[in-house]
């Protein structure tokens, strides 16, 4: 038996056309089958409210909590294939444009794209690889974006520090800091002198990129090295220790290949859902997770006719999934994106489906954030992997304690 569980980022919204969400309005044959067929309810990742990000949504619905969460440029550095080493930090990075008043460093563009390779590489010679007893390493990863990695002589290495990038238009860079509340005792002093070492970076960066030959001839100068998301590997449990399932993630995403990578999850890129769907009729796996970002990218664009037509598209690929007898299809999301409003994700709740042979068949016959509500579950991000595993006949009865396990009864139990 497998569970294939199609995530369609972002697809959750708000009441955008006559109250109606994006996805109510949409015309969708497939995903209304499968709903009338199963059994339907509401998901939220997290909690009700409370906008998630793709990768710590993800990190949720696979039956982890946010302690296991290494930060974010981890998952990026992961998903670059850059080895990620225990007492270093490592940080997102991009080449942004500054001009430098009384106040700070104005930030024109924050992502200089149009760099050259030529121009990367003198970037690389020239900033400085030392400050006090930090060491700094850089990886370019292509259009302006760089992986910062970060150690320190003795191991005195923090990621308990905020962002330098503002992330929104028209603001100053923003001096990093040690973030107290989340610093244990001992690691404050730690986090307060890595800021501080990053901010001597980016200064030292800055006053030699902007008197670079190549900034001379350029228009929109790029002169400044602009990081946040730091983040500390962690040791976490793998999906298989955790599950007891064989899985793997289907997507385009690099962050997705981070987190796939971060979990222990074999990782296959596709370029689309069609090519997705191929594929799984091949894979012998007990968990396929098959994401598309389609829907989530389209919302961004803040028109609701356009993920209208996104909805669409996708709805139009499901009717190429070909599940076999046995197999146990969800269909979720994994956050609202809204497609108005000033939120990039939002926290409203998601619909979700499970179809498959002895899944309970609801009432529910449309697959939206309303219909859905009408059907049979509630389920946050901590119950979800157990009603897979449950469906799937592999969920241990809870006072059973074979193997030294909890969540599912093992195949090889070691005999005495
Ligand atoms: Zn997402």
């Amino acid at each position: 038996m497998r569970a294939i569980l199609l995530l369609l980022d972002g697809l959750g919204d708000r009441g955008v056309l006559n109250k109606k969400t994006p996805l109510q309005c949409a015309k969708t044959p497939n995903l209304d089958m499968l709903a009338k067929e199963g059994m339907c309810g509401i998901y939220k990742a997290y909690k009700e409210g409370v906008p998630l990000s793709t990768e710590i949504a993800h990190l949720l619905l696979w039956g982890y909590s946010l302690e296991d969460y290494p930060g974010r440029g981890v998952i990026e550095a992961l998903g670059e294939d850059i080895k990620v080493e225990e007492n270093k930090i490592y940080l997102r990075m991009s080449i942004a444009s500054v001009k430098r008043d009384e106040k700070g460093f104005f930030i024109l563009e924050r992502r200089v794209k149009d760099i050259k390779d030529n121009e990367v590489e003198e970037i690389l010679k020239e900033v400085p690889k030392v400050i006090d007893n930090y060491k700094f390493n850089m990886f370019y990863t292509g259009e302006g974006d760089f992986i910062l990695e970060v150690g320190e002589k003795f191991d005195r290495v923090s990621d308990k520090i905020s962002d330098a990038d503002p992330f929104y238009k028209n603001k100053y860079v923003l001096k990093v800091k040690a973030i107290k509340e989340i610093c244990k005792d001992e690691e404050y002093p730690i986090a307060k002198s890595t800021a501080e070492a990053i901010n001597k970076f980016m200064k030292c960066s800055y006053n030699l990129l902007d008197n670079i030959e190549f900034n001379k001839k350029r228009e929109l100068k790029a002169n400044f090295l602009l990081p946040k998301w730091a983040g500390m590997i962690k040791k976490v449990e793998s999906f298989k220790d955790r599950w007891g399932l064989n899985g793997v993630v289907l997507a385009k995403s690099k962050l997705l290949k981070g987190l796939a990578r971060y979990l222990g999850l074999d990782f296959i890129r596709i370029d689309s859902l069609k090519e997705g769907f191929n594929l799984i009729n091949e894979l012998n796996y007990d968990f396929i997770h098959i994401h598309t970002k389609e829907i989530d990218e389209v919302s961004h664009l803040k028109d609701p006719k356009e993920k209208i037509k996104a909805i669409e598209k996708v709805d139009n690929e499901i009717k190429n999934l070909k599940l076999k007898n046995d197999d146990l299809l969800i269909v979720t999301a994994d956050h609202s994106t809204p497609s108005v409003g000033r939120l990039i994700h939002s926290g409203e709740s998601v619909p979700i489906l499970f179809y498959g042979k002895y899944v309970r068949k609801d009432k529910v016959k449309e697959f939206n954030e309303i219909s859905c509500s009408e059907g049979h579950l509630r389920i946050s991000g901590d119950e979800l992997m157990y009603l897979i595993l449950n469906y799937l006949d592999r969920a241990l009865l809870l006072s059973l304690r074979p193997g030294g396990l909890y969540r599912y009864y093992p195949e090889n139990l070691e005999i005495l």
